[in-house]
């Protein structure tokens, strides 16, 4: 009987560290200032929703000057995994992700595989990949960015240019492509911080090459930057299919280009 006690408090130490073994630790998010490990529970897989009161939906409805400057972000024939979303294409309110974890991050669950295999194919290669970032919600979003503002108004800019630069560096609210679960930040053990002298390990270097064949695309590409609003970002991935990934990665696109929609 105290045998079996003793069992069980083993069994559920070595359950809660599992999730915490799991994970690289990785440093930072697109601002390299946070992680999304926050919400470190057990493997599995949860239904999120975005949907949010207040703050959520008055973004969505601020640009209503132009009528067209923002649309919804799920395509019209339902193809998931080309949804797009940037600061003219916002998640919409009711969007709904089933989440699967890996280590500590989340992703939306279609994607674990693809994913792991990716990581796993690129440390046969001798590349090891760590997780920096994956599924973010709202509001993790919404503090990224407003520190990133602050950042930005220390330096002497006013609130209106902080907010532009920082828009460069963070997605604003509704506007980030984490939170749809199909995005993932990837960094090396040996180059942990999300710069772009990131681009010259061979992690990236190996990530360029091969993300396609597990699906993925390079979602900032450095010469896009005018195109995608986002300065290049060489350990963004984003999902979205091994099809049109190979087609956008070897015709050298980014995502709005291949979808016709900027
Ligand atoms: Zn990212």
């Amino acid at each position: 009987m105290k045998k079996s006690v003793v069992l069980l408090i083993i069994l559920l130490f070595l359950c809660g560290l599992l999730p915490a073994c799991g994970t690289d630790g990785g440093i930072g998010s697109d601002s390299g200032s946070a992680s999304d490990t926050a919400d470190i529970s057990s493997s599995g897989s949860e239904s999120s929703s975005s949907s949010s009161t207040g703050q959520g939906s008055s973004s969505s409805q601020q640009s209503s000057s132009s009528g067209s400057s923002t649309s919804t972000a799920t395509p019209a024939d339902g193809s998931w995994n080309l949804i797009l979303v940037n600061s003219k294409y916002l998640l919409p309110d009711n969007f709904t992700v089933s989440l699967a974890y890996i280590g500590a991050y989340r992703v939306d669950e279609r994607i674990k595989e693809p994913l792991q295999d990716m990581i796993a194919a690129a440390k046969a290669d001798g590349v090891e990949l760590m997780l920096s970032s994956a599924y973010r919600t709202k509001e993790k979003s919404a503090e990224l960015y407003a520190a990133q503002v602050e950042k930005w108004k220390k330096t002497g800019l006013s609130q209106a240019e902080a907010e532009a630069e920082a828009a460069k560096w963070v997605a604003p609210l509704g506007t980030s492509e984490h939170h749809t679960g199909l995005a993932v930040d990837l960094v090396t053990p040996t180059h942990q911080v999300m710069d772009h002298a990131f681009a010259d390990t061979e992690a990236a270097k190996w990530m360029k090459a091969h993300c396609a064949e597990y699906g993925f695309i390079l979602r900032y590409p450095e010469d896009k930057q005018d195109i995608t609003g986002i300065t290049f970002e060489p350990w963004h991935f984003r999902y979205v299919g091994v099809k049109d990934a190979k087609a956008i990665m070897s015709a050298g696109l980014c995502l709005e280009e291949y979808l016709g929609k900027y």
